[in-house]
């Protein structure tokens, strides 16, 4: 396993079409990301100061103390009580999924759903794969 790939592949979330700009020191709300604690199951905002591409995969959760995860700008965290759908997420973190962007072909901005049940998210941890950060646990 090559890490250096794995984490370049990390960092597609947000970068979309500006991959192949030169790093730049942005700043903004626009650029914080959702860090999301399985144990607390709440997302919290977190900015840096830094490219999109700096964000850390974990961060410290601000309330436990435990790992939050980077799953990037657009993620929308499930209702504290809906344990089905934190089941889910936990699931796709488990197995690499951390809502980056899956582009079946790189040339298009298109990029694959994430499922939006734990039944979906088991075929699609198997069909996207190679996808998968494997290095985020
Ligand atoms: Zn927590």
């Amino acid at each position: 396993m090559n890490p250096d790939r794995d984490t370049k592949k990390a960092l597609r979330w947000d970068a979309g079409l500006r991959t192949s700009e030169p790093k730049a020191k942005v700043s903004g709300p626009e650029y914080s990301m959702s860090y999301a604690c399985l144990s607390c199951k709440t997302a919290h905002k977190r900015h840096i100061d830094g490219a999109p591409s700096e964000y850390p995969l974990k961060m410290e959760c601000p309330i436990c103390k435990g790992v939050t995860f980077n799953l990037g700008r657009h993620f929308k965290a499930p209702k504290k009580s809906d344990d089905t759908q934190w089941k889910k997420v936990s699931f796709l973190i488990e197995h690499g999924f951390l809502f980056q962007k899956i582009r079946l072909d790189p040339n298009s901005s298109e990029s694959v759903p994430y499922p939006k049940t734990l039944a979906e998210a088991k075929e699609f941890v198997i069909k996207y794969k190679d996808w998968a950060i494997t290095h985020a646990l």
